[in-house]
């Protein structure tokens, strides 16, 4: 995994998203002095069958947020697209574009973009949505005329992201150790308490355990036998 950056910005869907797996990763660079910021497309207000989209919003964004700081992120910050019904188009490649220009990060950071996670299980319509708005945002950023409304406002081009890295792609082309991280992950995806509850009559912690320990190791048996994290990187 490429190490010579200073600054990353994740951006998914929804709360959660960078907790079922990827956050362990964010633990290790997080300790290295490296900076991390969240851009979560929405608020995850869909995401309790029992609970109305008006009350959850904000459950799940304080659940987003305690999760963030326990692997060290404390920049969260949301659009407010609707969960469930993202649509990929320019209105959230400029939303993007403009959190890249922002913070200026070297690493993008995103989760699985494809129609399925591999095999026959299908992805959501949000995920890919965002996935590949990030990968297409990246570029948008350093081009002053795409997006000219965000240079009036302040935002000049930042071209200087030089990787897109995927969470959750069933064709990952790296890795990080995620040793180190794991109990942090495991508190990270914990934090989502009431969506985990709400998703599983398993004791919560079981249930995190059980799936953090089975992505680790089907890592490792890609990667030369290490407890990992993967991504599937492109470079710009
Ligand atoms: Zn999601």
């Amino acid at each position: 995994m490429p190490d010579d950056w200073q600054r990353a910005l994740a951006v998914v869907a929804h709360p959660d998203d960078l907790e079922y797996g990827c956050s362990g990763a964010i633990a290790g660079w997080t300790d290295g002095g490296r900076e991390v910021a969240y851009l979560l497309a929405t608020r995850g207000e869909a995401g309790i069958d029992g609970l109305e989209p008006a009350k959850c919003a904000p459950l799940r964004e304080r659940e987003q947020i305690a999760s963030a700081a326990e692997v060290g992120v404390s920049t969260v910050e949301f659009l407010d697209h609707q969960d469930g019904v993202i649509e990929y188009g320019l209105g959230l490649r400029r939303d993007i574009a403009a959190a890249i220009r922002r913070h200026r990060p070297e690493l993008l950071i995103t989760l699985n973009h494809r129609d399925t996670w591999g095999g026959v299980a299908w992805n959501t319509p949000d995920h890919v949505a965002v996935g590949r708005a990030t990968l297409d945002a990246a570029a948008d950023a350093g081009n002053r005329w795409i997006f000219p409304e965000l240079v009036e406002q302040g935002l000049e081009p930042w071209d200087g992201v030089r990787w897109v890295a995927i969470a959750g792609s069933s064709s990952p082309t790296h890795a990080v150790d995620a040793t180190a991280g794991f109990e942090r992950a495991v508190r990270s995806l914990l934090a989502h308490r009431a969506y985990i509850e709400a998703l599983t009559d398993e004791d919560p912690e079981t249930y995190v355990r059980t799936f953090l320990t089975g992505t680790g190791k089907r890592a490792a048996e890609q990667f030369r036998g290490e407890f990992a994290v993967t991504f599937e990187v492109f470079s710009r």
